[in-house]
């Protein structure tokens, strides 16, 4: 099935997200993941009347003129973008969806043509072409769970995780950086699991960031919420730690001095 394209007028920006000179593009409206902790993305994308409803959110339908936006952008970018982040808002390896990996294959080459790394996140499968690339881009997937229940729950159309976890792995092997997002991490009134066995399943990465679960009233029925993501994060740093993994997000400011931390502690991505 060939999938519905839109027009934009502009593609890449600056995000207040990950520091200095770090970018974004979203080369695509909507996601089939659908996952629903909700997905901020999809909240937004509906408050601002981009997509009605989310049925349509999960129809993604790619940016026609999304090379030839970026084509025309790029050249004022050079010296000043320190990387492109692929996605804010949608998912670039969307799972089983080749016309989305193809379309981000594409500005992924076109973007480092310009000396600019990429940085992508996904719930999908990082494909091989993409590890082909610069040496210089980064690599990461989202996992708030190894357990396939919580996935089929609340991140419907997404790769199983060995899957997922099989494609950071290949990034890893080549040498090249990557990251994991544990956010939205779920707490135990939604999900009951040991975060050590999610930190287990990652421990070769580069870097972890763990962040809670937002825009969603269920968190705050747990007697001692504030307690449990303290507790949560604290684990996951003193964890990173032991391991010489990278931490950021929720307790990292509090990490001992000498240990090692992300670079850009608690900018955590929502797609
Ligand atoms: S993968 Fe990301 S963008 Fe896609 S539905 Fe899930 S949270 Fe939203």
């Amino acid at each position: 099935m060939t999938m519905d394209m839109v027009t934009r007028k502009s593609l890449l920006y600056r995000t207040g997200i990950g520091g200095t000179g770090a970018y974004a593009a979203t080369h695509v409206v909507g996601c089939s993941h659908g996952c629903r902790f909700p997905c901020y993305a999809f909240l937004m994308m509906q408050r601002f009347g981009k997509v009605a409803s989310y049925e349509e959110w999960c129809q993604p339908r790619l940016v026609a003129n999304a090379l030839q936006l970026a084509q025309k952008e790029l050249p004022r970018l050079r010296g000043k973008a320190r990387y492109v982040h692929l996605s804010f808002a949608t998912d670039t390896f969307m799972y089983q969806h080749p016309e989305v990996t193809a379309l981000t294959l594409q500005l992924m080459r076109l973007i480092n043509s310009y000396d600019i790394p990429v940085h992508t996140l996904t719930k999908g499968v990082i494909p091989d072409e993409a590890l082909q690339l610069s040496h210089h881009n980064q690599f990461g997937i989202t996992l708030v769970s190894v357990d396939e229940d919580f996935r089929t729950r609340y991140e419907p159309g997404t790769a199983p995780y060995p899957e997922r976890i099989a494609g950071l792995r290949r990034a890893h092997d080549l040498g090249l950086h990557c990251f994991v997002n544990m956010e939205p991490y779920p707490p135990p009134n939604i999900w009951q699991q040991d975060v050590l066995r999610v930190l287990e399943a990652v421990d070769f990465v580069d870097e972890i960031r763990l962040g809670q679960l937002n825009y969603n009233d269920t968190v705050k029925q747990y007697p001692g919420w504030r307690a449990f993501y303290r507790r949560t994060g604290v684990t996951a740093r003193d964890w990173c730690a032991a391991h010489g993994i990278g931490y950021g997000g929720i307790a990292a400011a509090d990490a001992p001095r000498g240990r090692r931390r992300t670079s850009d502690p608690g900018d955590l991505f929502s797609a």
